[in-house]
């Protein structure tokens, strides 16, 4: 029998860590939850944990303090879990490091499809994954000024929203994007009613990608979520 893959959850709210909780259980993980910054320590520190889960808000200190103690002895994966979009910026311009984060309100299926992204990912390196990580693919280049990213020095012809789309998943790899954060980030006057639109668009960059790429494809499609660009391994 294959030992479970142990994960901490460090939230204060009790109805979000159990529904999280939940989602994990559901996909074989075996989950602990706690809910201060000290106790999170103390069980990293003595448990054998692949991956943890930080709440930035907790009662006795805010995760962002709670990484930078946990990385004097740990390198375990952390995903961040935020309402602010402040706290966004902070963890996406990587100055935490971090491996990824959700935005409160989440869906609880988003949080396992990222868990299981990173396990991978922290699987096929061997570890965690390097703090450095460079933020697009080497091949690809994004000429923000001129709306224009290259392939190998090649621009390629994309129409706007296929720019805005292709930029938005290479500056992100491996971040899940819901169609409804891709339209809130891409379309001017999002719609719930257009997220058929983003899947036409990302057919479209598709067939573009695949030509230029030899017929890889580069985007994942997350079932019921939404896409991802895969980093090369
Ligand atoms: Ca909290």
């Amino acid at each position: 029998m294959q030992v479970p893959v142990r994960i901490l959850v460090v939230e204060d709210e009790p109805a979000i860590a159990e529904t999280i909780l939940y989602a994990l259980r559901k996909e074989g993980f075996d989950c602990l939850n706690v809910t201060l910054g000290r106790e999170a320590l103390a069980q990293i520190e003595a448990g054998e944990f692949a991956l943890a889960i930080f709440d930035v808000g907790l009662p006795d200190c805010n995760g962002f303090d709670l990484y930078r103690q946990l990385r004097q002895f740990s390198e375990i994966p952390v995903m961040f879990l935020t309402a602010r979009a402040d706290e966004v910026d902070r963890i996406v311009g990587l100055e935490m490091g971090a491996d990824d984060y959700v935005t409160k309100p989440f869906s609880p299926r988003e949080v396992a499809a990222r868990v299981k992204v990173i396990l991978r990912r922290a699987a096929l390196s061997g570890s965690r994954p390097e703090k450095e990580q460079p933020r697009q693919s080497p091949t690809f280049r994004i000429d923000d000024a001129a709306n224009r990213i290259y392939f190998a020095e090649q621009a390629i012809a994309l129409t706007r929203y296929e720019y805005h789309l292709l930029r938005t998943l290479l500056e992100h790899p491996d971040h899940i994007f819901s169609r409804d954060a891709l339209m809130q980030r891409i379309w001017v006057a999002p719609d719930h009613s257009m997220e058929r639109t983003v899947d036409a668009h990302v057919k479209t960059l598709r067939a573009k990608l695949r030509e230029l790429l030899g017929g890889d494809d580069p985007i994942e499609t997350h079932r019921g979520i939404g896409y991802s660009w895969k980093r090369k391994q």
